[in-house]
């Protein structure tokens, strides 16, 4: 019922808009809104704060495969959902869970969270970025890049360093509002892909942060972000096997239509051969989703797990997005196909959220310690 009800959301109120998002770069704040509205953004805060309460993350993951499957992967709803809200929620008091929750539940605020700098992104603990006390409050300063909904967020998590003996890993997280005197966006960057969603760069100039806007303990943020990071590995990999469960479904129908050589492009063996393969592979990549879902529901889901997962889906979702472009022949590199776009949005899942090479480096060095274990252990 609830995959029902927001497959009829997305159509009423997402996918009309999407092109129009498209051409302006940006999706529209009413989005956030309209789904806060109809109770599909922040499912899991409690009921006091607006929300259902109900941590379970099969509607998230409802979400996500039905957001991709209508192709409105743009709108990163999930982003300001799971990704960031659960920040909050983790590490927030009481009195910050009530002065910021309810208006993310509602859509009024929307959430982004700015870790990346343009000389540290998978080695976040080379961040520059510093947060120190002074008197009564904080002063934060730097820079951040590549920031999603930077545009339209109005509360952004940063996560910057702060004083201590062991610099490289001591860092703060505090919220930063909208209109914080030195707080400023940058352009909205031209990217290759995903053209619907505000990427930006984050400048902070002595801006005054307030204790009440430090999230957690002081010094512990790096270590607040690894805990984080597990879910969105976990978010990263529903969301490329949905993705690559559409390239294949569009690419089949698209071989069923085209005839080639007098016959259709679905009875050449090499495209029955192809097709069979991505098929087989995209059935058991969505069982060793689904696993690590229920784990994470029961509070196991581990880094490595996360990381394997991450790392088979999003290269998976790229070879699929690459064979579907080649059985489209040309019309794969024309816009009006969806593949094509497909293609382009799909290439930065092999970066964001820890690139392939980091997932690479947790899944390896595990390996050759005591604590190793496969999933028949
Ligand atoms: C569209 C988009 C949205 C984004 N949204 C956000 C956001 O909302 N918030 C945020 O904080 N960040 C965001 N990012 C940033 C993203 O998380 C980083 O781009 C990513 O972590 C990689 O960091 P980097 O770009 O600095 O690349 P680098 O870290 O410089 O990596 C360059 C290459 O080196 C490889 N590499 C790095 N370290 C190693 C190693 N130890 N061994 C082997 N190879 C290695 C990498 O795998 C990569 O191939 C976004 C980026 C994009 C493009």
């Amino acid at each position: 019922m609830f995959r029902e009800a927001y497959r009829k959301f997305l159509e009423a109120e997402i996918t009309p808009n999407v092109e129009r998002w498209r051409q302006q770069g940006i999706v529209d704040r009413e989005a956030f809104e309209k789904a806060g509205e109809q109770g599909f953004l922040m499912i899991w805060p409690d009921e006091q704060y607006g929300g259902l309460g109900d941590k379970d993350f099969r509607f998230e993951q409802i979400i996500i495969e039905e957001t991709q499957r209508a192709g409105c992967g743009e709108w990163f709803n999930t982003l300001h959902s799971r990704l960031v809200g659960p920040y909050l929620e983790h590490f927030g008091s009481d009195d910050q869970k009530q002065r910021w929750l309810p208006d993310c539940v509602s859509g009024k605020k929307v959430l982004a969270i700015a870790m990346t700098e343009p000389d540290a992104g998978s080695d976040l603990a080379g961040m520059r970025s510093s947060l120190n006390v002074e008197g009564d409050h904080y002063v934060l300063n730097g820079s951040k890049t590549y920031i999603s909904n930077a545009i339209n967020a109005d509360l952004v998590i940063v996560a910057a360093k702060s004083d201590s003996e062991d610099h490289s890993h001591s860092m703060t997280l505090c919220v930063v509002e909208r209109g914080m005197d030195g707080f400023e966006r940058g352009r909205n960057l031209d990217k290759m892909g995903l053209k619907a969603q505000d990427t930006a760069e984050l400048f902070f100039n002595n801006v005054v942060i307030p204790k009440e806007n430090i999230l957690g303990e002081p010094g512990r943020g790096f270590f607040y972000l690894m805990q984080g990071l597990a879910e969105e590995r976990l978010i990263a990999m529903v969301m490329a096997a949905a993705n690559a469960r559409r390239g294949f479904n569009i690419t089949r129908e698209f071989a069923m239509e085209r005839k080639v050589f007098g016959k259709p492009l679905s009875h050449m063996q090499n495209t029955q051969f192809k097709l069979a393969e991505m098929d087989a592979e995209l059935d058991i990549l969505q069982v060793y989703v689904d696993h690590c879902v229920s784990e994470h529901n029961e509070g196991r889901l581990t880094v490595n797990m996360a990381a394997k997962g991450k790392l088979q889906a999003t290269e998976l979702e790229w070879r699929m997005m690459d064979l579907g472009v080649q059985l489209h022949g040309g019309a794969g590199y024309m816009q009006e196909y969806a593949i094509c776009s497909m293609f382009t949005d799909a290439r930065i899942n092999r970066i964001l959220a820890g690139s392939s090479e980091i997932m690479k480096l947790i899944i390896g060095r595990d390996i050759f310690t005591d604590n190793y274990s496969s999933i028949l252990d």
